[in-house]
């Protein structure tokens, strides 16, 4: 037995030995690892709440089973490519996730392009479809701002622009909250909107902000979006485009900051089993490359910070404890899957901006809902286009070949760009467990568990926003404060 790290370290599968090591340390008492954290999961929520944590001056180890820190927004590396597993963007309202990267040293001005709030289209002028709508440069107060990009905006007429103005002063009104939830076709329907502005507007802003199609998505958090979008002051509703890999955006400066201070920070380490030791310690079963196999570690805190299923599946091995409930809220979110298309074209390939939405329609195999120009984002990326479908579950049944022909297609029409259906090289990534679908009603899990010591964090833990960074970033920050209080 070793004592590491301020954890005490022990191999598994030797009872006696496992036994002794217990006795000696619930004896001991807490003098090696009085404010020791284990934080299972480098996504953003397990680096956020091991970055709060470290700066409280516990003793923090994040493990992450994966090689690289980041989780659902991470890089990955293909064909001698670094990519973003997803495409993401993010919005000024994400005051956390903006806070959290200055801490860690990442500068939000460097390492994202601010766009003032927009949908704009392709081939607006003379063809069919299509909108232009961007909030004015000027930091005007909302509602203003929303005024004036609908005075100046392209593509919708006199019905569309009231119906909007209707909508977004109702539910100011109504202080973007619900008496009961409902869908957010039905919340549509209830304020007569127009069937265009659904569908160049509300439809692809429901997909992208929720990744749950209206007719089953919660009205109720698409009020909170919108409410930090359309209804909230200009430089929060601005849009944040990365322009360095997601791994680069937090991941790893949390992990240098995790260390700075004193914690560290293990890739290819997986959490296999927790086992609470007479209610004071955690003993969590490390397996691995990184930890040369089988250890046991022992801590005085633990933060489970995976996603949904492998949280319950932790929770539930847990004997002796009733994790029932937990468990349950935990296996009924249901996931729903991202798809992001990457096109490479020759690098003089450009976008005349650096994001479009696309006009979708999934029964002409016009899958694509937004495209990027990654090109304008980071000059390395030159000529690569990224395209992205939410919810995407029946496109991602297509053959991979198959989907990026199509989306290749769907932009030569939609720029009149027959160049853009001849991509050199493509890559399609889904994710099917890119989020929780955002339904009427949804309970979410708790960060408390009802265990001493043992928090969730993640980004389908109760708030009013859906599945996104700023709510794992939010998540992790509420894990943190519980075990600092503990
Ligand atoms: C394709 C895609 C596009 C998206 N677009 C956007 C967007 O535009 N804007 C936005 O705000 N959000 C977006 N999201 C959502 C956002 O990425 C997630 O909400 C966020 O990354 C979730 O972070 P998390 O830390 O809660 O969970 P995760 O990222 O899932 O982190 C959990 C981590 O735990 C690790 N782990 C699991 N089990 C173990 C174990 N036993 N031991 C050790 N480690 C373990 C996993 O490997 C993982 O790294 C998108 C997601 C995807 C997939």
């Amino acid at each position: 037995m070793s004592v590491a790290d301020g954890a005490v370290v022990d191999q598994p599968g030797n009872n006696a030995a496992d036994n002794a090591a217990e006795k000696r340390l619930v004896a001991k008492g807490d003098t090696d690892i009085s404010r020791s954290i284990a934080v299972i999961g480098g996504g953003w929520a397990g680096c956020t709440a091991a970055v709060e944590l470290a700066r409280a001056g516990f003793k923090v180890t994040l493990f992450e089973a994966a090689r690289v820190l980041g989780g659902r927004a991470r890089r990955i590396e293909t064909d001698r490519k670094l990519l973003d597993n997803g495409q993401h963007i993010l919005l000024g309202a994400y005051s956390e996730t903006l806070r959290v990267m200055q801490l860690v040293g990442v500068d939000p001005a460097q390492a994202l392009l601010k766009l003032p709030l927009q949908m704009r289209y392709p081939r607006v002028a003379g063809g069919p479809g299509g909108m232009d709508f961007v909030a004015p440069a000027m930091p005007l107060p909302a509602p203003l701002h929303l005024a004036v990009a609908l005075l100046r905006s392209k593509g919708l007429d006199r019905a569309d622009k009231l119906s909007l103005l209707r909508f977004s002063s109702t539910a100011r009104w109504m202080g973007w909250q619900l008496h009961q939830d409902c869908t957010v076709t039905e919340l549509l329907e209830r304020y007569d909107q127009t069937p265009r502005l659904t569908r160049l507007l509300w439809r692809p802003l429901c997909l992208a902000a929720l990744n749950t199609p209206p007719e089953r998505a919660s009205a109720q958090v698409f009020l909170a979006v919108l409410r930090d979008s359309l209804g909230a002051r200009r430089a929060a509703s601005d849009m944040l485009v990365p322009r360095v890999d997601l791994s680069a955006l937090l991941p790893e400066a949390a992990a240098k900051y995790i260390e700075a201070n004193g914690g560290s920070v293990r890739t290819g380490a997986k959490v296999q089993a927790l086992r609470s030791i007479e209610g004071r310690l955690w003993q969590a079963d490390i397996s691995g490359a990184a930890v040369g196999g089988m250890w046991s570690t022992y801590f005085n805190g633990v933060v489970v910070a995976t996603g949904p299923n492998q949280a319950a599946a932790l929770l539930h091995g847990i004997a002796g404890c009733d994790t029932s409930a937990a468990c349950a809220s935990l296996i009924a979110l249901e996931p729903e899957t991202i798809t992001t298309v990457y096109l490479q074209f020759a690098p003089d390939i450009r976008l005349d901006l650096p994001f479009y939405a696309l006009l979708d329609d999934a029964d002409n195999h016009e899958w694509g809902q937004f495209v990027f120009d990654r090109g304008q984002l980071d000059p390395a990326q030159a000529g690569l286009l990224a395209v992205v479908i939410s919810a995407s579950a029946s496109a991602a049944a297509e053959q991979q070949d198959l989907l990026a022909e199509a989306v290749a297609v769907q932009l030569a029409v939609a720029f009149q760009r027959p160049e853009l259906g001849r991509p050199q090289w493509f890559k399609v990534i889904t994710e099917k467990r890119a989020t929780h679908a955002s339904t009427p009603g949804l309970v979410r899990p708790a960060n408390a568990t009802g265990l001493p010591g043992l928090v969730l964090a993640g980004d389908y833990t109760a708030s009013d926003y859906p599945a996104t960074i700023e709510s794992a970033v939010r998540s992790g920050v509420a894990a943190a404060r519980l075990l600092k209080g503990a």
